[in-house]
C-alpha cells in the first residue's frame, strides 16, 4: 500500500510526504506513528469516495443509457403504431364516420369553454 522512494539513506513516505530514516527502526516508529496512520486512514477513504464516485457515474451511465434505449424502443412502437393505423385506414375504416365523431365532440369541448368565460363576464 504504502510506496516508497529510496534515496541517499532515505524513504519517502507516499503518504505523509515525508523522508525517513532508511533503517527498521525509523520505518517502524514511523509507521506506527499517529501521523502516518491517519494519513493511511485518510488515503483509504479517498480511495473508498473515489470508488463510490465512480461506482455512482457508471450507474448513471448505466440509466442513460437504459433511458435511450427505452424511447427508441417507444419511438420505434410508435412508428409502428402509425404504421398500422394508417394502413388500418386506407383498408377498413368506414370513411368519415369515425372522424366525424371525434370532429363533433372536440367542437363541443371547443365551444363549452368560450361560453363559460362570456357568462363569467
Ligand atoms: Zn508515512
Amino acid at each position: 500500500m504504502t510506496e516508497y522512494w529510496v534515496s541517499q539513506g532515505n524513504k519517502w513516505c507516499d503518504l505523509c510526504k515525508i523522508f525517513i530514516s532508511n533503517n527498521p527502526f525509523s520505518i517502524r516508529t514511523h509507521e506506527l506513528g499517529k501521523r502516518h496512520k491517519d494519513n493511511v486512514t485518510q488515503r483509504l477513504s479517498t480511495m473508498q469516495k473515489d470508488g463510490a464516485a465512480k461506482e455512482k457515474e457508471q450507474q448513471q451511465a448505466a440509466k442513460a443509457l437504459q433511458l435511450i434505449e427505452a424511447k427508441a424502443k417507444k419511438s420505434y412502437q410508435k412508428d409502428l403504431e402509425n404504421n398500422q393505423r394508417n394502413t388500418d385506414g386506407d383498408s377498413s375504416a368506414a370513411p368519415g364516420e369515425v372522424p366525424s365523431q371525434m370532429a363533433t365532440s372536440q367542437q363541443e369541448n371547443v365551444i363549452a369553454e368560450p361560453r363559460n368565460n362570456l357568462m363569467g363576464i
